[in-house]
C-alpha cells in the first residue's frame, strides 16, 4: 500500500474507532438465545392506567409471559413531532396529556429512568433518516398508562420514539424495520394505539361513563376488527400500510391515522416464521378497540 492511500486508510479507521468507540448499552448486554417479543397495545382510556379491569389485568399478566425486557422502547400514539426523535433524558418526567379526568389520574408518576446511551445506540440504527435525541418529552399517558401496570415497579429503562406525523404510513413501517436489532439485546418495543380509534363517534350504553370499558362497538368497528386481524394473521402487511384502502369503514376507524401508526411500528418487527396473537380482542364505546397483538 502506497503512503498516501496508508495514511487515508488509518484516517478512515480512527473516525471508524472513535464512532464505534461511544459507550454502547447493550454491549453489556449478551445477545439473548431468542429475539424479544414485540407488541401493540391498545391502550383505550387513560384510567386503564388507575382501575384493575380485564384490559389492565391482561398488561400485568403479558409481563409475565414474556420475558423481562433490558429496556422497554415505546411508540405511542401521543408522541406526534416533525421529523423522528428518540427520549434520550436519564429520568423521563410523567406528562400527564389529558383533561377532564380525576384528580388521582394526575397525581401518578411512574419514575422510570431512561438510557441515554440506548438512545443514541437506537438513533444510530436508523439509516434512512437523522433522528433526533430528545430532552425535552418524557413519558406521556400512552406509554406510561400501560407499562406502569406491566412493569409496577419502575425499575426498566423507559425510552420513547416519537412519530413524525408529516411522513406516510410506508415511511414508519421502514424506519421501525432498522430496530430489529435490538430484539436480539433483550429491549422490548411496544407500539401503544388502537387500531380503531374515531374519539368523535365515542357513545356508552346509556350515556354512563362506568360503561366505557363495556363490550361494545358499531357494526363498522366490529367489522374493521375483523378485517384488521385476518390482515395481520395473514402477514398482509402492505394492506394495512395502504388501510385507507381497506375498506369504505377505514376512514370511519382511523379517522387521523395517530393511534393507528404504532401498529405499523409493531408489524414492521415481525421476523419471518413469527407468529401473532392477539388480546384484550374488544370493541368499546362503539367506536374503540382494544385489540392487542403479541410478536413471537
Ligand atoms: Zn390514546
Amino acid at each position: 500500500m502506497k503512503r498516501k492511500h496508508f495514511l487515508t486508510y488509518l484516517a478512515g479507521f480512527t473516525v471508524m474507532s472513535t464512532l464505534s468507540g461511544f459507550k454502547r448499552f447493550t454491549d453489556d448486554l449478551p445477545e439473548q438465545p431468542d429475539y424479544m417479543p414485540v407488541l401493540f397495545v391498545g391502550h383505550g382510556s387513560p384510567m386503564n392506567a388507575i382501575e384493575d379491569n380485564e384490559f389492565s389485568e391482561r398488561w400485568q399478566q403479558m409481563a409475565k409471559e414474556i420475558p423481562v425486557p433490558k429496556a422497554v422502547l415505546i411508540i405511542s400514539a401521543h408522541w406526534l413531532t416533525r421529523g423522528t426523535h428518540i427520549t434520550a433524558m436519564t429520568q423521563p418526567k410523567t406528562i400527564h396529556d389529558f383533561g377532564g379526568f380525576p384528580r388521582e389520574l394526575f397525581e401518578v408518576e411512574y419514575p422510570a429512568p431512561g438510557n441515554p446511551d440506548l438512545a443514541k445506540e437506537a438513533a444510530a440504527l436508523i439509516t434512512s433518516t437523522e433522528v433526533g435525541l430528545d430532552h425535552d418529552w418524557g413519558l406521556d399517558h400512552g406509554a406510561w398508562s400501560v407499562v406502569r401496570r406491566m412493569y409496577p415497579n419502575a425499575n426498566i429503562p423507559m425510552l420513547q420514539l416519537s412519530i413524525d406525523y408529516h411522513q406516510p404510513p410506508q415511511y414508519h413501517y421502514d424506519l421501525a424495520k432498522q430496530l430489529m436489532a435490538l430484539r436480539k439485546k433483550g429491549v422490548l418495543i411496544l407500539g401503544s394505539g388502537n387500531m380503531v380509534h374515531n374519539l368523535r363517534m365515542i357513545q356508552v350504553p346509556g350515556n354512563d361513563f362506568s360503561k366505557m370499558n363495556d363490550e361494545y362497538g358499531f357494526d363498522w368497528a366490529v367489522e374493521m376488527n375483523t378485517i384488521f386481524k385476518d390482515k395481520i394473521m395473514n402477514r398482509d402487511h402492505k394492506a394495512l400500510i395502504e388501510y385507507e384502502k381497506l375498506n369504505k369503514a377505514a376512514k370511519l376507524a382511523i379517522p387521523t391515522p395517530d393511534h393507528y401508526y404504532p401498529l405499523l411500528y409493531s408489524l414492521a418487527l415481525q421476523r419471518k416464521g413469527e407468529e401473532t396473537t392477539f388480546f384484550n380482542d374488544k370493541a368499546v364505546a362503539g367506536s374503540l378497540t382494544m385489540t392487542s397483538v403479541k410478536i413471537s
